[in-house]
């Protein structure tokens, strides 16, 4: 078991809006039900693995189709009744995203370079994926602590006032792992230390698409798997996500893709990311947080708000943030060189409950 505890987890998987939300998870978290990437590992496949890229991905779509249903019809297994065929679905995930880095195009900046050639597009990685740390995280929201979180290094944004920026932007160099290495961790965490999930984060996840999806096929413990990203996947890899991920934890900055280009030096952030929310709520479970950053209450925090209302009606769990302070190069920028102030929180709580938004961390 674990020993350290903070008070208001213990009773966090109980809570009415969890359940509502993020009730499949609890389950998994529980050892109730099944981590999705155990039933994606449980899918044979009869496609030979050399075949071309459509076919191969013609394959994905036709067993993908049916995953709901297998995960009804496993749901309430225990793992250790499953019978694992030699080549599963998982398999056919891990080759797709390897011929993704022959030109990657894991996030929406698709720089199209080949990684196995150590070139490296905008997220500055090969395809040798790095950690920076591993740890049991407390900090989390109450219903995933303790959350086992992965920091890879490397990200695909330039967000200004990145708080994890020695991380993101490679001042420190983090440690080479494999599927196999991070496998072993997570087994660890979850039945030494009693972790709720594994939290992959970085940096970002996106850009390690191809370890993770190798991690799962090693790791034979049932765990719940958190996807805590920017949403900037391309559908490429959200449908390789699909069947793997349980939570999507989706960091949901920008009201506006001015915002957006300015902080992030990100392009179409708006239409990328709210396609994202809505693949993702399909596929699984959605956590968003919104980190409420100062003077952008009515170009940013506004619109995100009434989207999430309109979209997802309470179904998803909210966090609204209010932890924001300056850091990496958000000194040199007027408008967000401060903390949030008070009345600005207590606008974006008046934004939620005007618009029927209660599902609130
Ligand atoms: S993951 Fe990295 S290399 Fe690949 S498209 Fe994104 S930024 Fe470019």
């Amino acid at each position: 078991m674990h020993w350290l505890i903070r008070p208001d987890s213990v009773h966090a998987l109980e809570d009415e809006g969890v359940k509502k939300a993020l009730g499949r998870y609890v389950e998994v978290s529980k050892n109730k039900k099944l981590a999705k990437f155990i039933i994606t590992k449980t899918i044979p496949i009869d496609v030979d693995l050399s075949s071309s890229d459509e076919e191969l991905w013609k394959a994905h779509e036709t067993i993908i189709k049916d995953f709901k249903k297998l995960e009804k019809e496993h749901d309430n297994k225990d793992i250790k009744q499953l019978k694992f065929p030699t080549k599963s679905l998982l398999d056919l995930k891990i080759e797709l995203a390897k011929r993704i880095l022959n030109k990657c195009r894991f996030c929406e900046r698709k720089c199209g370079v080949n990684r196995f050639e150590k070139k490296r597009g905008f997220c500055n990685l090969d395809i040798q994926s790095r950690l920076s740390s591993e740890f049991l995280h407390m900090g989390e929201e109450a219903c995933l602590v303790p959350s086992h979180t992965l920091f890879f290094i490397g990200c695909s944004f330039y967000c200004v006032f990145c708080q994890n920026w020695t991380i993101s932007r490679h001042v420190e160099k983090g440690l080479p792992v494999t599927g196999s290495d991070l496998a072993k961790m997570v087994k660890k965490r979850r039945l030494m230390e009693g972790s709720r999930n594994v939290n992959l984060v970085g940096g970002s996840p996106t850009p390690n698409t191809h370890i993770i999806l190798e991690m799962l096929r090693e790791l034979d413990v049932n765990i719940p798997v958190v996807w805590n990203s920017n949403m900037y996947m391309t559908m490429d890899t959200m449908k390789l996500l699909n069947g793997c991920v349980d939570v999507y934890l989706a960091d949901f900055k920008y009201g506006n893709n001015n915002c957006a280009e300015r902080l992030s030096k990100i392009k179409n952030y708006w239409e990328v990311t709210t396609r994202n929310h809505l693949v993702a709520k399909k596929q699984a479970e959605l956590l968003i947080r919104h980190l409420v950053l100062p003077n952008h209450i009515e170009c940013c925090t506004k619109p995100i708000i009434e989207w999430i209302a309109k979209n997802f009606d309470n179904k998803v769990r909210v966090n609204i943030m209010a932890q924001y302070r300056p850091e990496f190069e958000a000194f040199k920028i007027p408008d967000i060189n401060r903390r949030v102030m008070a009345e600005e929180m207590e606008r974006a709580f008046n934004i939620a409950r005007d618009n029927g938004l209660t599902n609130l961390d």
